[in-house]
């Protein structure tokens, strides 16, 4: 039997990679100089795989010193060589697809066929994605709006973006804030989340290799309270793009508000599943097991709230309890694992925390524990279905982040999408139903940044993905990116050569 944590290389084939330390900084890595260290611990078995130093204030400032360095050179490259870099850079990516991907699998827990089939080609295609959109950014703009003048729009960069990432999907977040922070321009540090810092590195790493010059790419890995509000705060930053839990997104904010700098927020979820009662029963709940479990429940997309119209409600419920007990749980690199684990062991108790505080008012249908026997030692949880809570109960409205769904029956359509619509959040939605009309009001009606008709999970890069409401706001992927990490100019060239401008009148009156 495959034994978790006893073949190290074979789970780890990059780990060579990582022996000078977890900074990146101009092109190099570093070890970070806080005086204190950090474990990489693999969540399947709970043993360490690597330990690194963090980084204190003065490695974000080295990163960000590096990244201002860089700036006029990579700001000033044609379209078309950002984009040739990038164009490598996915090629490098692809050339390592399976050390990023094992080392996803590794840090996060991860089955590898998640990470082979998911993480690193959308990331590689993104990247692709992007080094075609660098030869694309437009001015909207240019002609002669007042008669004298001809007028244009300029995009440009905006400076040293500062990035700061969760553990969720530590390599596809990597790339949503770097590629079209540096597609446009700008030079970055990224600073990843503690737990899951290495395919950020390796990221970088493939980057310099690809050609990108010293210094675009930076990477500092630290705690958030420190490397992190050091970065946020720091007046050679001018940008700050943030994913994470709404509450620490609340705290960057404040500061990035305080030192007057450009926001883009990509914060928590709590997806609603809407299935009305001319839906496929079968492909809802396939699409419901599927959408709640991906990533075990850490998807700031994932299906966490079924509303099930009253006539299929009986039936929803039976069937994707049925389903979600043939998902197999186990060690992430064996072949014929559906689940892995959560992130880490303190991930898991605050997961089966919510869930225990519901039985008090709530009925656990399935799951609702962590399973024994072989997969004791690692963060793992069963997936759990709940019925009988109400809209107003934790269970309904706190982000879990973990294999957790809840199903709620409703009545009528006025209902199911008012509910749907009742928790802070707003990143995504879904509804289920074969009627064009229903479809095209939960289009419409679904306080959403991103709205699945019988479908809930799938992403592409050309599309935009970000919050509204308490979800946050500004887009990652696609074109609409750019709104985020370029600032528009207005320039107007006077085309009269007149001396005396016909406007000057409010200054001079009519003396010649
Ligand atoms: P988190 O908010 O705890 O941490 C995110 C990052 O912020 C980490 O790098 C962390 O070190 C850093 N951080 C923590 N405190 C900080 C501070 N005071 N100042 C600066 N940085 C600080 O989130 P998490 O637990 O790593 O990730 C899960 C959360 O991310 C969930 O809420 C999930 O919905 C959200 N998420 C959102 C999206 C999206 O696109 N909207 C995508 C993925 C994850």
């Amino acid at each position: 039997m495959h034994k978790p944590g006893t073949d190290t290389p074979e789970r780890f084939p990059a780990r060579d990679r990582f022996a000078e330390g977890a900074q990146f900084v101009a092109g190099r890595p570093a070890p970070g100089t806080s005086g204190r260290t950090q474990a990489v611990t693999d969540p399947a078995t709970g043993e360490e795989a690597y330990r690194y130093e963090l980084a204190g204030e003065s490695d974000v400032d080295a990163a960000v010193a590096a990244a201002r360095a860089a700036f006029p050179g990579w700001a000033g490259a044609t379209p078309g060589e950002r984009s040739d870099a990038l164009n490598r850079f996915a090629s490098v990516l692809a050339d390592r697809a399976e050390d990023f991907a094992r080392a996803e699998s590794l840090q996060c827990g991860k089955p590898l066929k998640l990470t082979r089939e998911f993480d690193v080609p959308g990331t590689i295609d993104n990247t692709a994605f992007f080094a075609g959109a660098a030869r694309q950014l437009q001015g909207q703009s240019a002609g002669e709006y007042s008669g004298d003048h001809t007028s244009y729009v300029r995009r440009e960069p905006i400076g040293v973006v500062g990035s700061i990432a969760p553990w969720n999907y530590p390599l596809q977040m990597a790339a949503w804030k770097v590629l079209p922070a540096v597609a446009a321009g700008n030079t970055i540090v990224l600073k990843p989340a503690e737990l899951t810092p290495l395919t950020s590195l390796l990221f970088a790493r493939a980057a310099v290799d690809a050609g990108i010059p010293d210094g675009v790419i930076n990477i500092v890995s630290g705690t958030g309270p420190g490397a992190g509000e050091r970065l946020v705060g720091h007046g050679d930053v001018a940008m700050t793009s943030f994913t994470g839990s709404t509450a620490v997104g609340r705290r960057v904010a404040e500061i990035a508000t305080a030192t007057v700098k450009r926001l883009h927020l990509e914060l928590g979820g709590k997806a609603p599943f809407v299935v009305f009662d001319d839906a496929d029963l079968e492909a809802a709940a396939n699409g419901a097991v599927a959408g709640a479990l991906i990533n075990t429940g850490q998807d700031c997309t994932a299906a966490t709230r079924a509303y099930v119209q009253r006539p299929l409600y009986e039936a929803f419920v039976e069937r994707t309890a049925a389903l979600m007990e043939t998902v197999r749980l186990g060690d992430p690199f064996a072949p014929g694992t559906d689940l892995g684990p959560l992130v880490s062991h303190a991930h898991r108790d605050r997961v089966a925390g919510f869930v225990d505080r519901a039985r008090a008012y709530a009925t656990v249908v399935t799951g609702g524990e962590a399973p024994g026997g072989d997969l004791k030692r690692g963060a793992y949880y069963r997936p759990t279905l709940v019925t009988g809570a109400a809209q107003d109960s934790e269970i309904v409205q706190a982000e879990i982040f973990g294999p957790v769904l809840v199903v709620l029956p409703f009545d009528t359509d006025d209902e199911g999408l008012r509910l749907a619509n009742d928790t802070p959040y707003g990143l995504a939605a879904s509804a289920w139903t074969g009627n064009v009309y229903r479809a095209q009001r939960a289009t419409r009606e679904l306080r959403a940044g991103c709205v699945w008709i019988n479908d809930h999970i799938p992403i592409i890069s050309e599309m935009p993905h970000g919050g509204y409401k308490a979800s946050g706001f500004g887009k990652d992927m696609s074109a609409y990116s750019f709104e985020e990490y370029t600032q528009v100019k207005h320039v107007m060239f006077d085309n009269t050569a007149a001396v005396r401008k016909d406007w000057h009148r409010t200054v001079f009156g009519d003396r010649p």
